[in-house]
């Protein structure tokens, strides 16, 4: 080992001594930050700084939206989420999944490891592998950091001071407003969203899901466009949805190797759902 990264390890002791908790969070987070999804890629928030700034906006959602509070159906989404994160290059940082109370047929990620699905997506999804679905491709967006690297652009180098000086800078109040209000976070690219899907694909496989959920829950996002679209309204305004995005997801589920006993149903999701049934609307 060379006397720089000697020094380097000094450094980082001392560092944890001062804050112990997050450090571990950190450390954990660095060792994944080398593992290639998000290589490269232009972000001027520090996993640290976009963990922080995931707290404080859960606890501001918190306040703000219907988050439902139903310990048995916030177990069974969280054990889908974390089914899910176990496969993927941030499985040891701390995630959080939420249900916001609110028909439409929406699902958001926010920086930090945060994933909220509405109600009405519950309700909509068939089956646990299409509910997966959208969990794998939410999740997708956290760990490619999408949300950051969207506010990196947006706003350049005022990004950490705006977000994260403490009390209610008007960058964070903004993000904020539109997340509680929209229910969406960012626009994402076709480029983001290619990502999404493609490592989606691979989490709900390793995960034991039936891939082929994403699919046909894309099919039904794309049937309620034309039927109800304001339903989808938030959704397709976050993730520009198309016949293409359909088919490389496709391409790709048809190039894995065959696997038994992937889940398409079980009958906890059913459960879910007649909990969540008042708030889904007609
Ligand atoms: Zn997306």
């Amino acid at each position: 080992m060379s006397q720089i990264q000697l020094g380097a390890i000094d450094v980082f002791r001392r560092f944890r001594a001062a804050i112990a908790a997050l450090t571990v969070v950190a450390l954990s987070l660095v060792a994944c930050a080398s593992s290639g999804v998000n290589k490269g890629d232009f972000n001027l928030v520090s996993y640290e700084e976009e963990w922080q700034l995931g707290s404080q906006l859960e606890r501001d959602i918190d306040r703000q939206m219907q988050v439902l509070n139903d310990p048995a159906a916030n177990a069974y989404v969280s054990r889908v989420g974390q089914r899910l994160v176990a496969q993927s290059e941030l499985a040891q940082a701390p995630w959080g999944f939420h249900i916001v109370a609110d028909p439409q047929l929406n699902a958001f990620n926010i920086p930090g490891g945060h994933v909220y699905v509405h109600t009405g997506l519950i309700c909509a999804a068939d089956n646990v592998a299409e509910f997966a679905g959208v969990m794998a491709h939410e999740i997708s967006h956290g760990v490619a950091r999408h949300g950051t690297e969207q506010l990196s652009k947006a706003y350049g180098a005022n990004i950490v001071a705006g977000l994260l000086l403490g009390g209610s800078p008007p960058i964070y109040q903004q993000v904020l407003a539109q997340v509680v209000a929209t229910g969406t976070f960012a626009k994402f690219s076709r480029d983001a969203e290619r990502e999404a899907d493609h490592l989606g694909v691979i989490y709900m496989y390793n995960a034991g899901y039936d891939p082929h959920g994403m699919v046909t829950m894309f099919q039904e996002l794309i049937e309620r466009r034309q039927r109800q679209p304001g339903s989808v309204e938030s959704f397709f305004a976050s993730h520009p949805l198309t016949e293409e995005r359909i088919a490389n997801v496709r391409a790709q589920i048809d190039q894995l190797p065959p696997r038994q006993n992937l889940v398409l149903r079980d009958a906890e999701y059913q459960d879910l759902q007649r909990r969540v049934s008042r708030y889904c609307g007609t």
